[in-house]
């Protein structure tokens, strides 16, 4: 009998099963299931061959998979189910951590720190570094996921600040990195530039395999953002599109989106700190809505605070009539 089998109830449909695995040297088993309906969350694990529901928890609206490369990549939920449901999987994984005495990933990561070794408001920068890019991938586990030859940070091994980028053994700073004339140098196409109602800004619509200046920028302003904690998620190049907001010749922003047949998911929304105050995520969000949105109703996958307010600021939020919702993504667990 299969997992849905054990737990769909009467009218209850499937939509997406996560399943839950045991990472060993040599290929994973699967351990568990989280099973997603159109109305519920339900945990399970199997135990000496024998399967145990662990908890369940309801669901306002239905969740919807997102795949990457035919992958399950995440499951999105309504973000007012968040709180229930990420209580229920750190318990769920803690059970399951206590009879299988394997660590889940999401702990392992959990207790290795980001912090850098010296606050950067203290640091003189004085050693650089170009150190190699960590990359989450779709379990949120930092990697590396590029050649050490064709990108790394040059950044302070003290504080972790960033003063440009290495690829193939070109040093690029900031300043160049957001200059408009150095991005128009590379391949970029004039066919993706967004225009703005202020004459003064415009965007450039970034494609998986766009040109890789913009790639850079945005990597860059990206890990910028996740390093002040700022941004929650880094940019996935591979996968997203962005949106990289000029004004005056200078990128001062950006934000992402991943397609989906549900409507895109807006996933990062990031301006640089000397640009802040003058409405321009605001801006940002509502060109990206207007112009390059396909869709009536996109989704907002966990904005900070400072993301949801500059959504509400425009309406976006509201629920009678804004086009966004706030969702939350669950990716799928992993032991070893
Ligand atoms: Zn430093």
């Amino acid at each position: 009998m299969s997992s849905a089998e054990r737990v769909l109830e009467e009218e209850e449909t499937l939509v997406v099963e996560m399943e839950v695995e045991h990472r060993r040297q040599f290929g994973s088993v699967q351990i568990g299931s989280v099973l997603f309906t159109d109305r519920r969350a339900v945990f399970s694990y199997q135990s000496n061959g024998a399967w145990t529901q662990f908890g369940e928890a309801d669901l306002s609206a239905e969740p919807f998979a997102q795949y990457v490369d035919g992958e399950l990549h995440a499951v999105f939920i309504p973000a007012t189910d968040s709180d229930a449901v990420l209580q229920l999987q750190s318990d769920y994984i803690e059970e399951v951590e206590s009879v299988t005495g394997l660590s889940s990933a999401m702990s392992v990561l959990g207790e290795a720190s980001r912090d850098p070794p010296v606050d950067p408001a203290e640091c003189t920068c004085d050693r650089m570094s170009s150190n190699k890019v960590l990359v989450e991938n779709e379990n949120m586990e930092l990697g590396e996921d590029f050649d050490e030859e064709e990108f790394r940070f040059v950044s302070c091994e003290d504080c972790f600040r960033i003063y440009g980028r290495y690829r193939h053994g070109k040093k690029a700073s900031l300043n160049k990195l957001f200059s408009a004339d150095w991005l128009f140098g590379g391949d970029l196409s004039y066919e993706s530039i967004v225009d703005f109602d202020n004459e003064d800004a415009y965007a450039i619509h970034h494609t998986p395999s766009g040109p890789v200046r913009v790639q850079d920028a945005l990597l860059v302003l990206s890990h910028i953002g996740s390093r002040s904690g700022e941004v929650v998620s880094t940019y996935k190049h591979d996968y997203q599109h962005a949106l990289c907001y000029v004004l005056d010749d200078t990128v001062v922003g950006y934000l992402t989106w991943e397609p989906h047949e549900r409507g895109p998911i807006l996933s990062q929304l990031y301006i640089r700190e000397e640009y802040r105050g003058q409405g321009l995520a605001a801006n940002l969000v509502s060109g990206w809505y207007e112009n390059v949105c396909d869709s009536e109703h996109y989704f907002a996958d966990e904005p900070t605070s400072g993301g949801k307010a500059v959504l509400s600021s425009i309406g976006h939020l509201d629920r009678a009539s804004g086009p966004a919702r706030e969702v939350h993504n669950l990716t799928p667990l992993a032991f070893g």
